[in-house]
């Protein structure tokens, strides 16, 4: 695709699009609103130069890891499989980048749809470089049928790539994660200062980077979920005290803040894939010093995001949600964790949140605080027999006209690892590409985005935005946010859906 456009420019290393943003100033005035429409002019600069990128996955060795690591040698080797069902192709079905298209015009009355990854120049998948820790000592081979999740014919394919692949020893802090993953944790690095930890962490970060020659390294955090850190300003406040509270040891600071921090200090950006507050604000100070980006947290895979579809729909159709209560059945590693009841409040607190400003959008439907407080319930159950196909029952109690009620109740089997695999490849593909984009706001200088990359809300279940900037669930908004920022910077015109070329010529 080439944008032929006098507000786009384009050499061998950039591109650059001129963009009139418009938007609309809201006035108070009594209890009237005046509004005030505006134009803003952003230019957008895209390095179009592809690095050789390198992640690193604190828990390798699990089912996400396992499964993405597998995922994608069996994409960059074409491996088929038989099952019962017959032969199967490697896909990247689940990737919005890989599999999902956007809309770039019309063609006569034709609507043109492109795939997601061709609209600026993006990292192929099966050319990254993977590596990472577990404190498990198991080789991804045997981490593979451990997790159960990938066919047996494909995990015996994958064995001879996968067997080599051995993740380095980790940081274990047996307090912040449940008590019964202890028995597998004989890959740890000794000892309990916490410096000497971050050291380590770090040196391995850039031993990676030499030894793979790599532009750059992102590291995300796919391992257990943590209980929260016990959040204080004097600790993890400022930089300056969080790397303090470090070198002091402090017991409260988990094993994912100091990956995070080890990170930032190599340079590298940061994701958080589970629900707890490793991104404390010392950590976004130290991203925002090293110029690097941290995003969080917790995957949105697949309850939460039919969720915040269904309950966008309802409320977007002026029907009032009264009660959402949702149960999980969980069999696999995860879900053993969750067992434990601080790290279950971890994931109770990420899946609650996800529809607040949804339900806040709306006035008439929630005039005041109170009615706003829904009956909101979440139950996590811990059932091996059903291994890393999670069920979730869901059901929706809503008011209608005239107090009548509508009643959803939603069976939904998420095969869990299948789901989050590609859509971490989406956040590490999508993570690298804004690491590549400047911006510029009325000919000022050009700069990079906000250190807290909230434009990947779509990807996470509880989006962590800068501070002061309202932070959005609706999955069709955080998808049109990434969709018209690919679109702005590519130098096409972003869609609002009134089709008048298609009606009028
Ligand atoms: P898993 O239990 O199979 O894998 C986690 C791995 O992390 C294990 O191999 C474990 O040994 C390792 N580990 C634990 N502590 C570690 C440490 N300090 N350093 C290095 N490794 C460590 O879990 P999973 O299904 O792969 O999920 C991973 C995380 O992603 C969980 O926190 C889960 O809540 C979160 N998540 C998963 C999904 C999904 O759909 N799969 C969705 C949202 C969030």
């Amino acid at each position: 695709m080439k944008v032929q456009s006098t507000t786009t420019q384009q050499d061998d290393h950039f591109l650059i699009s001129n963009y009139d943003y418009k938007s609309t100033n809201i006035e108070k005035n009594g209890d009237k609103y005046i509004a005030k429409p505006q134009i803003t002019n952003f230019k957008f600069k895209t390095d179009t130069r592809i690095p050789k990128v390198g992640v690193m996955l604190v828990g390798w060795g699990g089912n996400n890891g396992t499964t993405l690591t597998g995922g994608i040698l069996a994409n960059k080797f074409n491996i088929t499989w038989n099952s019962r069902r017959g032969t199967h192709q490697p896909n990247f079905y689940g990737s919005l980048t890989q599999s999902s298209v956007i809309k770039i015009g019309t063609c006569n009355t034709e609507e043109v749809f492109v795939p997601f990854k061709d609209v600026l120049p993006m990292v192929n998948p099966c050319d990254i470089v993977f590596g990472g820790w577990d404190i498990s000592s198991m080789n991804l081979a045997d981490a593979m049928s451990r997790a159960q999740v990938v066919e047996y014919d494909l995990q015996q394919k994958l064995r001879p790539y996968l067997e080599k692949l051995v993740p380095l020893p980790s940081i274990y802090y047996p307090d912040f994660i449940a008590a019964n993953q202890g028995d597998r944790a004989d890959n740890v690095i000794p000892g309990n200062n916490k410096l000497e930890h971050l050291n380590i962490i770090r040196k391995n970060i850039a031993d990676f980077k030499q030894q793979n020659n790599l532009d750059k390294v992102i590291l995300l955090w796919t391992a257990n979920t943590e209980r929260f850190c016990v959040e204080d300003p004097n600790i993890h406040g400022t930089a300056e005290k969080l790397l303090k509270s470090i070198e002091s040891s402090h017991p409260e600071i988990s094993a994912s803040t100091i990956f995070a921090c080890a990170a930032c200090l190599e340079g590298c950006s940061f994701i958080n894939g589970s629900p707890q507050n490793t991104i404390v604000p010392g950590v976004i100070e130290l991203a925002e010093k090293a110029g690097v980006f941290v995003a969080g947290d917790d995957f949105k895979t697949g309850q939460t995001k039919f969720k915040t579809c269904l309950v966008e729909y309802l409320v977007g159709a002026g029907i009032k949600p009264k009660a959402i209560i949702s149960y999980n059945h969980l069999g696999n590693n995860d879900g053993k964790n969750l067992s434990q009841e601080s790290c279950f409040k971890s994931k109770e607190r990420s899946k609650k949140t996800c529809v607040d400003d949804i339900l806040e959008s709306n006035k008439v439907l929630y005039p005041t605080e109170e009615e706003l407080n829904i009956d909101h319930t979440i139950v996590i159950k811990y059932c091996p027999e059903t291994g890393d196909s999670k069920k979730a029952m869901d059901e929706y109690i809503a008011e209608i006209f005239l107090g009548g009620r509508q009643t959803f109740a939603v069976y939904n089997v998420c095969e869990d690892s299948l789901l989050a695999a590609p859509l971490i490849m989406d956040l590490l593909l999508l993570c690298e590409l804004f690491e590549r984009i400047q911006f510029s706001k009325d000919s000022s200088e050009y700069q990079r985005f906000d250190t807290v990359l909230s434009w990947l809300s779509y990807l996470m279940k509880a989006p962590k935005s800068e501070s002061g900037i309202t932070t959005i669930n609706s999955l069709s908004r955080q998808r049109a946010m990434l969709e018209n920022l690919v679109k702005v910077c590519a130098g096409l015109t972003i869609d609002d859906n009134l089709r008048l070329e298609v009606r009028y010529g």
